[in-house]
């Protein structure tokens, strides 16, 4: 390519990217500005990107107006927290919000496999190998689709364990619950629950059976312990196409399925996103 080319591509670059950065979305996720909740706010710019906590943003227009939709990690403290947004003209500018308190309570669950619980040297190893596989998934970023944020239940059943619980197995403290449960009979369907690309599935040691679906701008969704999966990487799928089948592989005390909602890197309670 001659430099003539390359100038040009790079203009068409330049005059490319701001268009690329822009995507129109039918509906908002509700704002709820806590710990685990999302923060809608509007830019009051047509903002090229943007960052929060060094984790890329999701920036949409919604009726005509830019928002900056971002999870809030379940550890932020309350108070005033900013982002970053990079202007057209590339200037960087600062934006706030505030995150109010929000209590979650305790969960003491009993697990009898005591390795699921103290995993011993060698669970350790896939344990992390596993927990680095899957925050890859987590930041991918696809600029190709636009994410869909009015979304329906992926299993028909009965809500067991909600999101931000804060947990203890067999007495002990574990992470808070990063997603919400849904228990259901061995074999009930799991639908997507809005349009996506599989961006991986696995067989991991505390998740089992386990989908990781993309929607786009870093909107992607977790299915665990399933009993089958019925997706590979790749698949295409629509809001309702069956990804997989309710089981119990991993650490759990019974079938169900534990849904899990993504944006920015950040584990956010599905709840905020389902219409039905
Ligand atoms: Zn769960």
């Amino acid at each position: 390519m001659g430099l003539k080319q390359l100038l040009l591509s790079g203009l068409l670059l330049s005059v490319i990217e701001p268009l690329c950065a822009a995507i129109s979305i039918g509906s908002l996720p509700d704002s709820s500005m806590v710990p685990g909740g999302v923060a809608v706010v509007p830019t009051g710019t047509e903002a090229n990107s943007g960052s929060y906590r060094d984790e890329r943003i999701l920036l949409a227009d919604f009726d005509g107006e830019q928002y900056a939709i971002i999870g809030i990690p379940l550890n932020a403290s309350i108070g005033t927290h900013q982002f970053a947004l990079e202007l057209a003209d590339g200037r960087r500018e600062l934006l706030q919000f505030s995150i109010e308190d929000k209590e979650y309570v305790e969960q003491h669950i009993t697990i009898t496999n005591e390795r699921q619980v103290n995993p011993n040297a060698d669970d350790m190893v896939r344990i992390n190998r596993e927990s680095a596989e899957m925050n890859r998934a987590f930041t991918s970023w696809d600029n190709s689709q636009t994410p869909v944020f009015g979304m329906r239940a992926p299993v028909q059943g009965v809500r067991s364990s909600s999101f931000g619980l804060k947990r203890f197995f067999n007495g002990q403290p574990r992470n808070p619950h990063s997603g919400m449960d849904i228990a259901a009979d061995e074999g009930t369907p799991i639908y997507a629950p809005a349009p996506g690309v599989i961006l991986t599935t696995g067989n991991y040691f505390f998740n089992g059976n386990t989908i990781i679906l993309d929607h786009g701008h870093g909107l992607i969704s977790l299915y665990c312990h399933m009993n089958t999966i019925d997706v590979v990487a790749g698949t295409v799928v629509d809001t309702g196409d069956q990804i997989g089948k309710v089981g119990q592989t991993g650490r759990v005390t019974g079938p169900h399925l534990h849904w899990s909602i993504n944006l920015n890197n950040t584990r956010v309670d599905p709840a905020l996103f389902l219409v039905d």
